[in-house]
């Protein structure tokens, strides 16, 4: 017998994992209450339910089913810890979350036993993969702790976080939120996923035994509807982080609306798995074996649709379902095994489901020749081929083993079909072209990129969603600010009276009515609205009338309406192409704005009186910082970059900067000059294209700026202009699926209104709740925090090595 045949004919022996300590720790410790201020508190209900085992429908524990009186609870104790936790230095809060990351290693076997049992997922997996990555969590974010004095300078922590997390990587997601929430001085109340509760109560045994203050960490188990709706609602909870379904996602989107919580969601996913001809196929199986059957392809990025160039179809997929053949399911515990058991019985019916209603659908459906176990909830690795790009299995997320596959021809093709989804959450690119796959890589929508590699994790790089797969990023550094805010926002912002006009400064030329120069009537100027590079006159053919502080008109604009808001996105859309452009020419063009702009400063300055009533000198000092915020932003054009990972692996991370799309824009009323140019600038100095809706009550100093644009080559359709009442066109802007983000800088009511229809396609939003914001303070005004706002980091993995 050769070693050929002795490899055909080796079977595999049971390894199983004991399951001895982990039994042990349940029987000490259950019932599971509630932990609260560092105690064990029982549930107000005095409610418990059942964890049970997937692999055999058995009931593990009994958990503490809390209610929002338990919710209360645990919020007063975040409250009351939150001071003191977020005024330790930064040195002694990550010597805490060091010792969590001691802890977890020093129980890593428990752990993974736990999470397996828990789950379903395999200790294979649970071993090697989940919880070395807790564990490399809370190091890397002991290092922000230590870091954020000097690398967070400027922000603050947002106070108590409540935290949502799903089932599929219990003690992972718990993770990705803490670590970074705490690094950055905020407690939290989490709740963790009915169905795999024990880890997080293992780890908030951790949080008792390193002596974490009392109350920085509360862990509230039970039931959606009584703990996960308490916490979105509750009013003395600063921020949401969310993990989950799209669906809940969403509805989360509208009741924390006008809140003025934060929030970051991730979301549901469909990504796509690209393999161009040229891939190394061997490699390419095994790529999609981890891509869609770890976990039960029960993983958010899970990549589910493997998309093959026309040519190698045919061989790819008899290599497939020859693997397929070989991949073993059963019990998670095996250590010889690939497949662990679906999370509960009833998402093994919903994913039989939408498998029968692929094969409804007339696509061809293949699974392996042997069985599954019958005990427990089993489905097997799943392909269907003949899939046409719109069916149900194409669109919807399965989240379970099942891939569906389909072909392209060209690159382009490969692009529009990835592309041709609601979410954007990863894809893998397979060639061994890297001059294809990194063409390819920026043109996919998706927040994380994996070339000839797939699911790959580290806490040095973020991870998150492009579009309806959320927003928000965790990991890396942009995953700290969605646990921090500006640190002006908690003080005071003390509006300053504006001096009002001079008598002796009062502007005498009239530009509308009869008072012309030399009593000759002045000649009509209308400003329009501004509209892929052209003026453009309101489709409704009415104008509104702009008063100056004493009510004497001073012009009118036209009454923009859904129709210009459409036609407005469109142009924006067709002037995509600027997000290609360089950065150097970017800057170009904004320095040349600036310096167009400071030719006519005076005419600016008196139209900004004549609006506000304030004095000229003031005027003057606004055009001059608009001036100045337009050199800012073509500075930081070629400076504000992306960074280079290193995670542990031979490759690198390229986490590159990339422009949102469009975003809608409306400007606050004060500032009329300067409110529209802090917003405009950033957002197309990233590459952005934008429909602006100017100050209402001041519309005529951005109307004034198309002159400006169409002498300073930016090219059309880059900036858009509709004039009109900010909250009609607001919400319009707010509902359009084809606008990315808005930021919205009206009243409280208006920024609710925006935050409430944005759920719809999950656009980004950023709104000022109606707070004062200084425009003329660099602080406040610009910076960073703008150009955050106009970028998403999409994180493209490269291996390298032979
Ligand atoms: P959900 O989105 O319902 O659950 C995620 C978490 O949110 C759980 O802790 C859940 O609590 C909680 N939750 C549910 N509803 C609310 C609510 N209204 N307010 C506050 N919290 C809430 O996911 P499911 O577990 O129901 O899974 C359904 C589908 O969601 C899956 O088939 C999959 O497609 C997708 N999913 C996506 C995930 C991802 O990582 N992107 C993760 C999990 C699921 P409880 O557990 O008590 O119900």
């Amino acid at each position: 017998m050769n070693v050929a045949e002795i490899f055909e004919t080796m079977e595999y022996g049971p390894a199983p994992e004991a399951a001895a300590s982990a039994q042990n720790w349940l029987k000490e410790h259950q019932p599971f209450q509630l932990f609260i201020n560092n105690q064990w508190m029982p549930p107000v209900s005095g409610r418990y339910l059942d964890s049970i085992n997937p692999a055999t429908g058995k009931s593990l524990a009994q958990i503490a089913a809390a209610n929002s009186s338990d919710v209360d609870a645990a919020v007063a104790a975040a409250n009351a810890a939150q001071p003191a936790w977020g005024g330790l230095s930064g040195h002694v809060r990550a010597r805490y979350i060091y010792a969590i990351a001691r802890q977890i290693q020093k129980h890593s076997r428990l752990l993974a036993v736990l999470e397996s049992l828990d789950n379903g997922k395999s200790i294979r997996e649970t071993r090697d993969i989940d919880i070395p990555l807790v564990a490399r969590h809370f190091y890397y974010n002991a290092g922000w702790a230590q870091l954020m004095e000097t690398e967070m300078r400027g922000y603050g922590p947002v106070g108590v976080v409540g935290q949502i997390i799903p089932w599929n990587f219990p003690l992972l997601m718990l993770a990705w939120k803490i670590a970074p929430a705490l690094a950055m001085g905020n407690t939290i109340v989490l709740k963790p996923a009915r169905y795999t509760p024990l880890t997080a109560l293992k780890f908030a045994e951790i949080v008792q035994e390193i002596g974490l203050p009392s109350g920085v960490v509360n862990i509230v188990t039970g039931e959606a509807s009584q703990v996960g709706e308490a916490i979105v609602k509750h009013p003395n909870i600063d921020k949401i982080a969310f993990t989950g379904s799209t669906e809940v996602g969403r509805s989360i989107r509208r009741a924390t609306a006008g809140s003025g919580k934060k929030l970051s969601l991730e979301l549901g996913g469909k990504s796509p798995f690209v393999v161009f001809d040229d891939a190394d196929q061997d490699s390419v199986v095994e790529g999609v074996v981890d891509a869609i059957w770890f976990n039960q392809g029960q993983v958010c990025c899970a990549g589910s649709r493997l998309l093959v160039q026309e040519n190698i179809a045919e061989r790819l997929i008899a290599k497939l379902r020859a693997r397929m053949e070989r991949l073993r399911v059963g019990d998670p515990l095996d250590k010889a095994i690939d497949i662990g058991a679906i999370v509960s019985a009833a998402q093994l019916k919903e994913i039989q489901r939408l498998v029968d209603q692929g094969v409804a659908e007339g696509a061809e459906m293949w699974q392996p020749s042997w069985a599954c176990p019958t005990e427990g909830y089993f489905f097997p690795p799943t392909l269907f081929t003949d899939v046409s790009p719109a069916a149900s299995i194409a669109q919807v997320e399965i989240f379970g083993p099942v891939l569906v596959a389909m072909t392209f021809r060209t690159p382009a093709e490969a692009v529009a079909l990835a592309n041709n989804t609601r979410y954007g959450l990863a894809a893998s690119i397979w060639s061994e072209n890297i001059n294809l796959a990194l063409d390819v890589a920026p043109k996919i929508q998706a927040g994380s990129v994996w070339i000839n590699c797939t699911n790959l994790f580290d806490a040095s790089s973020g991870f998150g969603g492009y579009r309806e797969s959320g927003f928000g990023r965790e990991g890396g550094k942009e995953g700290l600010y969605e646990y921090v805010r500006p640190a002006w926002e908690n003080e005071e912002a003390a509006q300053q009276e504006e001096p009002r006009a001079d008598e002796d400064e009062a502007v005498e030329v009239e530009e509308h009515g009869l008072n012309g120069m030399n009593g000759l009537p002045a000649i009509d100027r209308t400003p329009k609205m501004f509209i892929g590079g052209k003026q453009a006159r309101p489709d409704s053919g009415y104008s509104r009338t702009i008063y100056g502080p004493d009510g004497r008109s001073i012009g009118e604009v036209g009454e923009g309406n859904r129709k210009d808001i459409r036609n407005a996105v469109e142009a924006a859309h067709a002037a995509s192409k600027w997000a290609g452009s360089t950065t150097h020419n970017r800057a170009q063009i904004l320095y040349y704005i600036a310096e167009n702009l400071s030719v006519r400063a005076q005419e600016f300055a008196r139209r900004i009186t004549r609006q506000t009533g304030r004095s000229l000198s003031s005027a003057t000092e606004e055009v001059q910082a608009t001036i100045s915020r337009l050199f800012t932003y073509a500075a930081w054009t070629d400076k504000f970059e992306g960074a280079v990972h290193r995670p542990p692996l031979r490759g690198v991370v390229l986490a590159m900067h990339e422009p949102i799309g469009v975003i809608g824009l409306a400007c606050p009323d004060d500032y009329p000059l300067l409110g529209f140019a802090s917003l405009v600038a950033p957002a197309i100095a990233m590459g952005n294209t934008v429909v602006v809706i100017p100050s209402q009550a001041a519309p005529l100093s951005a109307t004034d700026c198309y002159q400006v644009f169409e002498t300073s080559d930016l090219p059309a359709g880059v900036v858009n202009i509709v004039t009109g009442e900010r909250d009609v066109l607001g919400q319009v802007l707010a509902e359009h699926d084809d606008v990315d983000a808005i930021w919205y800088f009206g009243s409280a009511g208006g920024s609710k209104m925006v935050e409430f229809a944005s759920a719809g396609n999950m656009k980004r939003t950023w709104v000022g709740y109606g707070r004062p914001r200084n425009w003329l303070d660099p602080f406040q005004g610009e910076g960073e925090e703008f150009l955050r706002e106009a970028v998403q980091v999409k994180n493209i993995w490269v291996p390298y090595g032979e």
